[in-house]
């Protein structure tokens, strides 16, 4: 069953009631505001096929690993981001009869919209109950992103006859996880409350004592709540003997705390006074802050597609999911592949933060945004020092988890744990990045650098000298591509290890030249010396890289070409997915490959790919290459862009940018794919906008879909922010706040001062 979604710039709609896709756009219209998100579950009940799911950023239990085989070095726990407190019910009962999309006799008229300028989910619809009464209801909600303690609510409800009505707004902590390894639930419920109008429930996680609390204060006019509660629960009752016609308006203002910012001791009073303060304010002055909020954001951020409605629909969806879940106001927290809307992955941290979501931030948000990304790796690197002492290294060597809340590793399959150690590069190419587009150089200083040198030093001891090749090599791994493991010499991995040696040393020796005594205290606290920087320099120098000079390609691994090579597009469509119709070992021994692996170093490197070398890399593995993860067709799309392949640059586009919206994996059930959404973000501005860091400098090279029009984002460029506005013909550039700007076009480099504007003839 693939979504309903009816094509709008800046909406997302639904305009039929199905009640079997209600799991669909429950993780389509999700909502979120860098501290909390929530699926879009309906307010009133639903006794059909759904995932509750409302989760608290940082919130996470250490849910017992479970594993057939135990291998040293597991971990004990996977971290998940877990179901929190339910807020945004409200049950509605029409004499007696509870209303339920999925039991009522009919739904007449049904529309949902997702409005992403304004970050508001709304519903209306009428539904004839069992009993006859036909039910209208408008419902508006949003999660404060300018309060981001708040959810509001606006809920009204028509009748078509005179009735009693209960509307029941309530607050409910007894959820659970659909994905909880034992079968446990997660929350103990300490305290629960609730007189007239206000009600709060205040729970703990069973482990680390993660404690929450939310408050609501509700509002009828004219009528008073009765309230009830039970453990984790707490409901007001509004009875109302409803005249046929007249719209009863339900407001229901949430605050949600944490023990994260509050003490726990404080938690409750501190929630009541956030409702209450909420009440106050008022729902049109919360709503006008909060849209305010949010076009300050798009401000920053928005992409217009001028000529393919599909495709701005798109990118804006993507856009708006990564801002909604990641505001970067709080450096302990990060993005998770499924973000807020689901339970895969946990919601806790992989490379694809570093790798495909740092860029967009980089660009679109102010560089405290990304900052606070790196620090949260910083703030982790004492676990990643453990983490890799645990696995046999020494002398401060780092190896940062696959998969974290905390710092700590968690995840459990040996060739993903132990072997995927490519993503310590994704997290030292980050502080590159970060550096080269902020030229905030001093934080090396704050940390990067230690974060750097911890890597490299992991890399020294996890390569091995190979006396037959004469250089050194990096054995047992795997690479991007999960659909190989503990290969040798996977191209990406030596790749990245091999730059961050060099980069590790430049940037040491940098630091000396230019301040040798401040240098010195870092040294010796590190205690590194020029013999261990030599030493990477060295193996930078001589490390191995698989190269084939029949294809004249770099090798993904050793031995690659023993398999047979068949493209992609010769595989019977019943066979596709392969991760859903193979068996593992075919996969293993086949040619195909998940994702970008080779390509994504060329993509990381493009300064030290040529032209001639990317292509002739792209051409060998874009056909075997299957694009099962997420997280591959923007990377792909953005080489084929390079390399004038225009129908193959926007078909991976699509595949990237509607990924959710036309569910092309059939999984949208289980919520988006956030991280992926970066990558959406670079394949329309490093791919189609033609942006590219090279060295040091910014080059542009545009060339638009023949569909598009025009194409204009904004760029933040070293404190300039710029903004690029490309047609078919010609393009511009405008520097509109900020220093003078340079950049290269054509070879030719020009220089803008703020208010000024570059034109292409
Ligand atoms: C990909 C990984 C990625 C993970 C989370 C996997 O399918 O192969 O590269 O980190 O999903 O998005």
């Amino acid at each position: 069953m693939k979504p309903n979604i009816d094509i709008n710039d800046w909406k997302i709609i639904e305009s039929q009631w199905d009640s079997k896709q209600q799991i669909i756009s429950e993780s389509l219209f999700s909502l979120g505001n860098g501290r909390m998100g929530q699926r879009a579950n309906n307010e009133e009940l639903f006794s059909g096929n759904h995932l509750l799911g409302t989760y608290i950023a940082g919130v996470y239990y250490p849910d017992k690993t479970k594993v057939g085989w135990w291998k040293n070095g597991y971990p004990e726990y996977f971290a998940k981001v877990i179901n929190a407190v339910n807020f945004s019910g409200i049950h509605i009962t029409i004499n007696g009869e509870k209303l339920d999309l999925n039991v009522a006799k009919s739904v007449d008229f049904f529309y949902r919209e997702l409005d992403m300028q304004h970050g508001v989910l709304s519903r209306n619809f009428q539904a004839t109950m069992n009993s006859g009464i036909k039910v209208t209801i408008n419902a508006q909600r949003f999660l404060s992103i300018s309060q981001d303690e708040l959810a509001v609510m606006k809920y009204q409800i028509k009748l078509d006859q005179n009735t009693e009505l209960k509307i029941t707004p309530f607050l409910d902590f007894n959820v659970s996880n659909s994905d909880s390894n034992w079968g446990e639930t997660f929350w103990d419920h300490l305290k629960e409350e609730c007189s007239g109008d206000r009600g709060f429930v205040h729970s703990k996680t069973k482990k680390l004592d993660f404690h929450v609390s939310a408050a609501m204060d509700c509002q009828l006019t004219n009528h008073s709540g009765v309230s009830s509660t039970n453990k984790g629960y707490a409901e007001t009752n509004y009875y109302v003997n409803a005249i046929q016609g007249v719209e009863y308006t339900l407001y229901k203002y949430v605050a949600v705390v944490n023990s994260q910012n509050i003490d726990p001791n404080f938690i409750n009073t501190h929630a009541k006074k956030r409702s209450q303060e909420a009440k106050k304010q008022g729902f049109k002055s919360l709503i006008n802050e909060h849209k305010n909020a949010w076009l300050e954001k798009w401000e920053l951020a928005d992409i217009q597609i001028k000529g393919d409605s599909s495709a701005q629909q798109a990118i804006r969806f993507n856009i708006f999911q990564l801002l909604q879940n990641f505001t970067g106001v709080d450096s302990r927290l990060n993005i998770g592949p499924k973000g807020f809307t689901g339970e895969k992955y946990g919601g806790s941290t992989y490379w694809d933060t570093e790798a495909y979501c740092l860029p967009f931030f980089l660009a679109s948000a102010e560089a405290e945004v990304s900052k606070n990304l790196l620090i949260y790796r910083y703030k982790q690197l004492d676990k990643a020092i453990e983490n890799a002492k645990k696995l046999g290294f020494k002398d401060g060597a780092a190896l940062y988890p696959m998969v974290t809340m905390n710092g700590e590793e968690c995840h459990n399959e040996w060739e993903i744990t132990f072997e995927e150690i490519h993503r310590n590069g994704a997290i030292s190419y980050a502080i590159y990045n970060y550096i080269r587009h902020t030229q905030d150089h001093n934080y090396l200083k704050e940390g990067g650098l230690e974060v750097l040198v911890a890597i490299a030093r992991f890399w020294a001891q996890r390569v091995s000298w190979s006396s037959k090749r004469k250089k050194y090599v990096i054995l047992g791994v795997t690479g991007p591509n999960e659909y190989e493991n503990n290969v040798n010499n996977n191209y990406y991995t030596n790749f990245i290890a091999s730059w961050c040696l060099s980069y590790t040393a430049k940037c040491s020796l940098d630091w000396e030249s230019e301040n040798p005594i401040s240098y010195s205290k870092f040294a010796s606290k590190i205690e590194i010396n020029s013999e261990e920087i030599n030493n990477w320099e060295k193996i930078h120098r001589n490390l191995f890289f698989p190269f084939s000079k029949e294809h004249n390609i770099f090798l993904q691994q050793d031995g690659f070409l023993d398999k047979e090579i068949i493209p992609a597009k010769d595989l019977p469509l019943e066979s596709l997915p392969i991760n859903q119709k193979w068996s593992w070992d075919r996969i293993l021994r086949s040619c195909y490959i998940k994702q970008a692996d080779t390509l994504q170093g060329m993509f990381f490197f493009e300064d030290q790919t040529s032209l001639e070398v990317l292509k002739n890399n792209f051409d060998f593995y874009e056909p075997i290459t299957v694009h099962e993860s997420s997280l591959s067709p923007s990377v792909h799309s953005i080489l084929a862009n390079r390399l004038g392949y225009k129908g193959k640059a926007y078909s991976l586009y699509l595949r990237t940018a509607r990924l959710d919206l036309d569910d092309y994996n059939n999984e949208v059930h289980q919520g988006l794919h956030i991280t992926a959404m970066g990558g959406t973000w670079m394949s329309v501005v490093y791919g189609f906008g033609g942006m590219k860091i090279i060295g040091d400098h910014l080059h542009f090279q545009p060339e638009l879909p023949d569909k598009w029009t025009q194409l204009v984002f904004k760029l933040r460029w070293r404190g300039a922010f710029l903004s690029v506005n490309i047609n078919q013909h010609n393009f511009s550039i405008t520097n509109l706040k900020g220093p003078r700007t340079s950049f290269t076009v054509s070879g030719k480099t020009h220089y803008l001062n703020k208010g000024d504007v570059f034109q292409t003839k």
